[in-house]
């Protein structure tokens, strides 16, 4: 068996979008990046190339890349499958949003779902939490929006 973990973060600010785990969520403000910047989508996507030894998000979809430009993430997390799949199959997920605003429960599950077909597993492998930090902060300041994930894979040889 093998773990990795990913964090990431995003600046939050006005006229964008914001996706979280691959759902549109309403909300005044959005996530600024150079992909559609769905901080927790990357960060599942950061922990499962760890697990396999693969480096980082930024190896394989440089910003510098004008193919990822607003890229919906969850076509990321779908290469970032194909990359590990002959080697490994999915135990499990786990990942935190670290948000003070909006509140994300309501969501959680279209994410988990979103998560776990883009991934081809049951849902019940895909956990997704979600906390403030309690006005302290960036985050707290609601200037950014974070997500940690760890993800476990079973080697298939
Ligand atoms: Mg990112």
């Amino acid at each position: 068996m093998r773990v990795g973990i990913g964090y990431d973060v995003h600046r939050l600010v006005e006229n964008q979008k914001l996706v979280l785990g691959g759902v549109q969520i309403p909300y005044a403000k959005g996530l600024l990046g150079h992909s559609d910047a769905d901080v927790l989508t990357h960060a599942v996507c950061d922990a499962i190339l760890g697990a396999a030894g693969l480096g980082d998000i930024g190896v394989h979809f440089p910003d510098t890349d004008e193919a990822y430009a607003d890229v919906n993430s969850l076509k990321l997390l779908k290469h970032v499958k194909t990359l590990v799949e002959r080697d490994y199959s999915f135990l499990n997920v786990d990942s935190t949003i670290i948000a003070q605003r909006p509140k994300l429960a309501v969501y959680i599950p279209k994410m988990r779902q979103q998560l776990a077909s883009t991934l081809s597993v049951p849902v019940d492998r895909i956990n997704v939490k979600a906390t403030t930090s309690e006005g302290l902060g960036f985050i707290g300041k609601e200037k950014a929006i974070a997500a940690q994930a760890i993800v476990s894979l079973d080697a298939r040889h």
